[in-house]
């Protein structure tokens, strides 16, 4: 045919559509939600779009996605409405894949399923290429955005090559044809195209037809009111946000048009997926403004401490001229708007988390368990918020036991007099308990929290104090403990306590200060005590962890 051109897929490609094709046969419906993600941002990419050029294709087309199947063909076409795609972009993002992703892909694919087709793709991005599960040859047609910009045409089947060339097709968008392979007769029915978009694409945010009718849920879920939405449909939302097989361990739904229009779901995930200090997880929250995606992961929205929480916020009142431009550079953040949608987002998640301890103590353990380390995070760094983030804070202590408390509780059981909060950090609980910086505590009866975690040094390092109670590290040398306790006879005189201080000292050299007789000291024969001149033993202690 005339003008049209092959070409090759990249090597990486190659191997990601070989495994996607021999290989991968749970899941396979999973294609098709692949292929409606593409069609949705399709049409969001063009209403962004046309909120700043005036030179789009078919403005006035309304946003849609549909399906059409056709059993005796073994065929299914999947149209949209959105932004399209040139003959280059076609060879552009229908021929490549981020190498370090097919990367991963084919590792972990290796690796023997023990991840299902569906969270290997979803995690790896190779969307568009999981149609050669199902398909032995994908056409698509695809007319551009750009006015002058001619229709095309790409065509593969599988291998190692594709065809781009000259098309025809009237209006913008893009119309997608899979030619079903024998054993994938099954996503030629109608029944079965609609129980999947059920399953995987019922909340996208524009109309999927098919056979003429609508067949995802109309409104999205966050204009609703609270009241009309069931807790499957919170989880099933969630599940199609996150691609998160467990849900969500709890949500706010905010629905509200005075003092500011606000539709927000804002989920908090019932695990945290990477480690705190390996890779940071970044916001997943979804900014609309009159039906337009701002915002693919707003971070202005929540603190940074919440940038575990997952959901969609949309709003009328962000100013009209809410450009591309104001939003990518970030400046969108510091409009009178949007901080008070963070204002009230922010103050309504630790509402919800504070009831959620009071509510179910053991999904709060879950949470604590989790997250708590960006709550430590929180009270290190955002003073405006730190006493909120103090009532969330849970603390193990000597007397707790397997459980978590507050510092309320600590204050509460305080022994008469007392008028410090004590603490101790170590490695381990273990190592904790077997202090000998506990003696003259244990003595007297006071209650010591023990900071184990990486990131109590790092919070501790931004905070000194509580309901106007000093935190203090019992590892100090002059602690003016509260009580009365009777002291121990001294086993040893003072000569023989010379003569055993001159020895440690011409050991241990210049790593130490001097060698002082305890007062305090019961069970233990020595300890190690801080010097008041060093500062930051918290931060040491982190480096120290970090090997630096
Ligand atoms: P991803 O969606 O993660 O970018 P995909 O493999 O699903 O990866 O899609 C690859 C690219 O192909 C998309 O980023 C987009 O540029 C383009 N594309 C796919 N489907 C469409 C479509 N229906 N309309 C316009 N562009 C599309
Ligand atoms: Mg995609």
């Amino acid at each position: 045919e005339t003008g049209r051109q092959s070409h090759t897929f990249k090597a990486e490609v190659q191997q990601v559509l070989y495994i996607l094709a021999h290989s991968l046969y749970t899941d396979r419906e999973i294609f098709l939600r692949e292929l409606i993600s593409n069609a949705s941002d399709a049409i969001n990419r063009v209403q962004f779009e046309m909120l700043t050029n005036r030179e789009v294709r078919d403005p006035d087309l309304e946003p849609q996605i549909t399906i059409e199947v056709n059993k005796e063909a073994r065929t299914l076409s999947i149209s949209d409405t959105g932004i399209g795609m040139t003959a280059d972009e076609m060879v552009e993002h229908l021929g490549t894949i981020a190498q370090s992703a097919a990367r991963a892909f084919v590792k972990q694919a290796g690796e023997g399923a023990k991840q299902t087709a569906s969270e290997i793709i979803g995690q790896f991005g190779v969307g568009f290429y999981s149609v050669f599960m199902v398909a032995d040859k994908v056409t698509v047609v695809s007319q551009s955005y750009r006015p002058d910009a001619p229709a095309a045409m790409w065509e593969s089947s599988g291998g190692d090559s594709f065809t781009v060339g000259p098309a025809t097709r009237e209006r913008r968008g893009t119309t997608i044809t899979l030619h079903l392979k024998e054993d994938a007769t099954e996503f030629a029915d109608p029944w079965r195209i609609e129980q999947i978009v059920r399953r995987h694409s019922n909340y996208v945010a524009f109309p999927i037809m098919l056979d003429g009718r609508q067949i995802n849920a109309r409104t999205a879920i966050w204009r609703k009111a609270p009241r009309d939405v069931t807790n499957d449909e919170y989880n099933g939302y969630y599940r199609q946000l996150t691609l998160d097989s467990q849900p969500p361990l709890s949500f706010i739904h905010i629905s509200t048009d005075a003092p500011v229009d606000l539709h927000a779901i804002l989920y908090i995930p019932s695990r945290r997926e990477r480690g705190i200090l390996e890779r940071r997880i970044e916001g997943q929250i979804k900014l609309y403004s009159r039906k337009v995606l701002i915002l693919e992961e707003a971070k202005d929205l929540l603190p940074a401490y919440f940038r575990f929480v997952e959901g969609v916020v949309d709003s009328e009142d962000l100013p009209l001229n809410v450009s591309r431009e104001s939003v990518q550079s970030g400046t969108a953040g510091g409009s009178p708007v949007m901080q008070r949608l963070r204002k009230t987002l922010t103050g309504r998640l630790h509402k919800e988390l504070n009831e959620l301890a009071e509510r179910d103590p053991e999904k709060y353990r879950t949470f604590w368990k989790e997250f708590g380390p960006f709550i430590k995070e929180g009270i290190a760094t955002d003073y405006e918020h730190r006493n909120d983030l103090l009532k969330l804070l849970r603390v193990q202590t000597t007397k707790s036991g397997e459980e978590w408390i507050t510092l309320a509780t600590y204050k509460e059981r305080m022994i008469p007099g007392q008028k410090e909060i004590y603490y101790l950090m170590a490695a381990s609980r273990d190592a904790a308990l077997s202090s000998p910086h506990l003696d003259p505590l244990r003595a007297r009866d006071i209650e010591v929290i023990l900071f184990t975690d990486l990131m109590d040094g790092f919070m501790l390092s931004g905070l000194r104090e509580y309901d106007g109670l000093r935190l203090r590290n019992i590892d100090e040398g002059d602690l003016d403990l509260p009580g009365e306790v009777e002291r121990p006879a001294p086993a040893i005189n003072d000569e023989q306590f010379t003569a055993l201080a001159e020895r440690i000292a011409a050991i241990l050299g210049d790593r130490l200060k001097e060698v002082r007789t305890s007062r305090v000291l019961r069970d233990s024969p020595a300890r190690l005590v801080a010097d008041e001149a060093a500062f930051g033993r918290e931060m040491q202690r982190i480096q120290q962890v970090l090997g630096q």
